[in-house]
């Protein structure tokens, strides 16, 4: 029998883990840059924490966690970053430490989704959380990070869209304004729309069935109904992000799927490479009540989480650069030993190095060390190994020399070294 992965569920590859060390490696220096360290936190937590934080009307919650029971206790691999590391700063207590705290991550999510382009089960988001402070200047500051990250990598084409949900007051405000909108007209929503009039309405405005999209078109704007300092919050938002010179797009329409949000919501898309419909790249926004719901201190919080996948795929084929290698070429028994050996001292001088000692021709060794794209292939067989010379073959120019055995790591070093810059 042979077993598969499970559907929605990749494996990452050597080639492909390069792609992704080096986004990582990006991503790691941009937050660093702006003062986040790393949090690590486990992939499963008590599902309870997931209703109390991402919501029990979510469509993650309702329909796409990955659950489990152990010892009587109901369990879920995560399928966001958010609530782990809120409950993870609860519990150290970190407010305690400092005033600000900021966060970081990387790491697999999991949900139970039907798999197409960009959209997996287990998936992966590089995210972060800034605890306690209420903006608007640092959510500026976050999508300005972002805005710079994703340029920097070579994204051109980002539309950066911003809405603002308000405090509770205002929630509760457009809520009443919404239902009286949508509830005359509820015979022409969708089953699912008509159903969330009762527990979510405002999730009716992510719908992307055309029946919904027709209604909600001349819905009432939460915009219209901001005041006072939600108002002024998210007029400091759009002036932070004018002063450093970012274009933006207010959307009234972007809710996303989380309940916790409040105030302020982002989403940055890209047109670029082979993202298709799953176009969205990065998704955030503010958890004011969020901490203090789970029984944390009364501490405002803004977060983003970015797809990994889907940044890869927006960047498309650009290449990374593949380190130049060295392949040794070993042909006889003698030459096994001295192959090892050798691999060994380039190694220690920083060279990578793929050793074939399977015993094949020398047609075929020379075959593989092509096929795997070594800059370098080195030859050794018995008459080498009586004189103590090891054959040095350049494959990208064509040329082959015999270099003496105590002299082959400086220059093979010095060979691709050379090579690097042409
Ligand atoms: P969310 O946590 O749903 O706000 O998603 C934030 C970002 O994570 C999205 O913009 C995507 O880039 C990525 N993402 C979410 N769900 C998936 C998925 N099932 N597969 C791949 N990427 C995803």
């Amino acid at each position: 029998m042979q077993f598969r992965a499970l559907k929605g569920m990749n494996d990452l590859l050597p080639g492909e883990t390069e792609r992704w060390q080096r986004l990582e490696a990006a991503f790691r220096r941009t937050m660093e840059l702006h003062g986040y360290g790393e949090v690590r936190t486990p992939v499963l937590e008590p599902l309870e924490l997931f209703v109390r934080s991402t919501g029990e009307t979510s469509e993650i919650v309702e329909k796409q966690m990955f659950e489990l029971e152990r010892g009587g206790e109901r369990l879920a691999l995560r399928p966001e970053g958010t609530p782990g590391a809120a409950r993870a700063f609860i519990g150290a207590n970190q407010h305690a430490r400092e005033p600000v705290t900021r966060w970081y991550y990387i790491g697999p999510m999991f949900r139970a989704e039907q798999p197409q382009r960009g959209r997996y089960r287990q998936f992966h988001q590089a995210g972060c959380e800034l605890y306690g402070d209420a903006g608007p200047i640092v959510d500026a500051e976050m999508i300005g990070m972002l805005v710079e990250f994703l340029s920097g990598l070579g994204l051109e084409k980002l539309d950066v869209a911003v809405n603002s949900l308000g405090g509770p007051t205002t929630r509760t405000r457009y809520r009443e304004a919404l239902l009286a909108y949508l509830e005359p007209r509820s015979s022409q929503l969708s089953e699912h729309a008509q159903r969330r009039l009762r527990d979510n309405p405002l999730r009716i405005l992510d719908s992307k069935d055309p029946r919904d999209r027709a209604v909600v078109a001349d819905a009432p704007s939460i915009l219209d109904v901001l005041e006072g300092d939600d108002r002024a919050h998210f007029e400091g938002l759009c002036r932070a992000l004018e002063a450093l010179g970012i274009p933006y797009r207010v959307d009234p329409g972007l809710v996303r799927g989380l309940d916790y949000y409040t105030r302020t919501l982002f989403e940055i898309q890209s047109t670029q490479g082979e993202l298709g419909s799953q176009n969205t790249l990065v998704g955030g926004g503010r958890y004011d009540g969020m901490l203090k719901s789970l029984g944390g201190p009364d501490l405002p919080a803004i977060g983003f989480a970015l797809g990994i996948e889907r940044l890869l795929l927006a960047l498309g084929d650009t290449q990374v650069p593949r380190p130049r290698r060295c392949f040794i070429a070993p042909v006889g028994e003698r030459a096994m030993l001295e192959g090892l050996t050798l691999a060994r001292d380039l190694r220690r001088s920083g060279v990578i190095v793929e050793l074939d000692a399977r015993g094949g021709s020398l047609k075929s060794l020379l075959r593989r060390a092509s096929n795997l794209g070594s800059t370098i292939c080195l030859v050794l067989g018995d008459a080498e190994l009586d004189r103590g010379v090891v054959q040095v073959k350049e494959l990208e120019r064509h040329t082959q020399a015999d270099v003496p055995r105590d002299q082959v790591v400086e220059h093979v070093r010095a060979a691709l070294e050379n090579g690097a810059e042409r």
